[in-house]
């Protein structure tokens, strides 16, 4: 027998605002649940960074609902199995989710379309343009970003965000897993400290912060957003992720029609998003081969020490190293430093962006798997609308420009924090007696450079060499 009662299953959509699942299901009884299904994801079930960040937004969301009159319901397992025979002992009369994009994440939903005993709903995702939404005159979805951005911006501005449920009439008698029992949260050792300092999860702290950024922030953005030492970027970047705030909601806050424009090379970044994320939906293998086949038969090195230097921030380059620190500390790396040290770990070190893809995934809060594969593949030159392969960043002279004071490098790389400027960005090229000085000495306190400039991009040109003409 059919009831009154609509399931929502939340994934990557953890918010009771402007989320159409909850908007269609308020006026019903309502089942909201979430499923930890590790297998689904397979080889991209979430990374550490991310359950912790799971575990804190789940929980407010929780609060959220149960202050409104429901209770969402945490299972774990096989998503499809468990949302369908919910369905069928409750005789729910709907299931809704909001459409994600990752290849398993569509295969759940066509699972699920063809096993659920009742009608499922997939509603729109917290995109500004949905994939497919925006395509070539031939119909054919775009592989390079300016054509897209046009023809996005030609569609002039999203709908208006949908608001909040005032109440919920939740429904009794549900089992559900603990959530603590999930296990999520590191214990020995408790690495997140520090994450925790600089995150908030969940709805009401992804509001915080894009209050925090506002319309004034967004407005500098193009000129702020290259210095890693300021807070010249949103941060909106893990709430995005786990769909704490929608595309439009960021949209709608940056105030009236001039201030928006004036917002425009801001919005163009979730223009970004938008565009990876309809890459990875035409190419799902993204997360896992180059776009262009050329560089599938790159001679990448085999070199597990200086992949774990890299990976430590000691690579002797300050500003690779502050970045890999930062991102260790924080779960979070400012983009113009994400861009140097994936340039620094494909060209000059020689190794798989693959390598990269892997170790950011485990260690970003915003880790996203279409994102995370289209910056990578950027960086690397095999991507679609990508960099360049022989565009090799200098890490030197990228610190001078983008951190000139060496603030972000002092932040840290603290070992460093007491040498003059003018040595900041390259140690070794400082005085012995100013390292004495300063307490450094290289190759103890901090490592000489685990390459030389000149010679690893020598050797990385010389690697595209062999695949040019390929
Ligand atoms: P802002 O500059 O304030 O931008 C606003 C939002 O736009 C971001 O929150 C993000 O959702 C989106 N955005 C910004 N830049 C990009 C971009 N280049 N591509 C796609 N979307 C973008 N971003 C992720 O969200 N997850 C990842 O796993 C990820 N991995 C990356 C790996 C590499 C090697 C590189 C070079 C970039 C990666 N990025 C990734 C893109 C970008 O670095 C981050 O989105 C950005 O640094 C997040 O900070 P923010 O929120 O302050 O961004």
């Amino acid at each position: 027998m059919t009831s009154d009662l609509h399931i929502v299953w939340h994934r990557q959509d953890l918010r009771l605002t402007d989320q159409p699942a909850v908007h269609a299901a308020a006026n019903h009884k309502i089942l909201p649940i979430y499923i930890l299904d590790d297998a689904a994801a397979g080889d991209w079930a979430l990374g550490g960074a991310q359950r912790w960040w799971l575990h804190w937004s789940l929980t407010r969301l929780a609060a959220d609902y149960t202050a409104l009159g429901a209770e969402l319901m945490f299972a774990r397992g096989d998503a499809v199995d468990i949302l369908s025979s919910l369905a069928e002992r409750h005789g729910a009369a709907a299931l809704h989710a909001t459409r994600h994009f990752e290849p398993y994440a569509r295969r759940q939903e066509a699972a699920l379309t063809a096993a659920a005993p009742c009608p499922v709903h997939l509603h729109a995702s917290g995109y500004l343009r949905e994939p497919g939404a925006v395509t070539t005159g031939s119909g054919t979805p775009f592989k390079v970003f300016t054509p897209y951005w046009r023809a996005c911006q030609s569609l002039g501005a999203p709908g208006a965000p949908l608001p909040a449920p005032k109440q919920l009439s939740g429904t009794r008698n549900v089992s559900t897993e603990r959530l603590d029992e999930w296990q999520l949260l590191p214990a020995k050792p408790d690495w997140a400290a520090g994450i925790a300092q600089m995150w908030t999860p969940g709805e009401a702290g992804a509001h915080a912060q894009l209050a925090h950024f506002g319309p004034e922030r967004a407005q500098l953005y193009g000129t702020d957003r290259d210095l890693p030492e300021k807070p010249g970027t949103s941060q909106l970047s893990p709430h995005l992720h786990f769909g704490e705030v929608s595309a439009r909601q960021v949209w709608h806050s940056l105030g009236n029609r001039m201030e928006i424009e004036a917002a425009e090379p801001f919005i163009r970044q979730l223009g970004w998003r938008d565009f990876s994320v309809s890459l990875i939906t035409h190419a799902p293998d993204l997360p896992e081969a180059a776009w262009s086949p050329k560089f599938r038969n790159f001679p990448w090195r085999d070199d597990a020490a200086a992949l774990k230097r890299w990976q430590r921030g000691q690579t002797g380059y300050p500003i690779v190293d502050a970045g890999m620190r930062q991102l260790w500390q924080t779960g979070w790396m400012h983009n113009r430093v994400r861009m140097i040290v994936a340039s620094f770990l494909c060209k000059h070190l020689l190794l798989h962006w693959r390598h990269g893809e892997d170790w950011f995934w485990d260690t970003l809060v915003d880790a996203d798997l279409a994102n995370n594969a289209a910056g990578w593949q950027w960086v690397a030159g095999s991507g679609a609308d990508a960099s360049p392969y022989f565009r090799i960043f200098n890490p030197i002279a990228q610190a001078q420009k983008f951190d000139p004071q060496g603030q972000y490098i002092r932040r840290f790389v603290p070992e460093l924090a007491d040498l003059p400027t003018k040595f900041i960005h390259a140690p070794w090229t400082a005085p012995q007696n100013t390292l004495t000085s300063c307490e450094v000495v290289l190759g103890k306190t901090y490592p000489h450079p685990m390459v030389d400039h000149s010679a690893a991009r020598s050797r990385a040109l010389g690697a595209y060499e062999q695949i040019k003409a390929a």
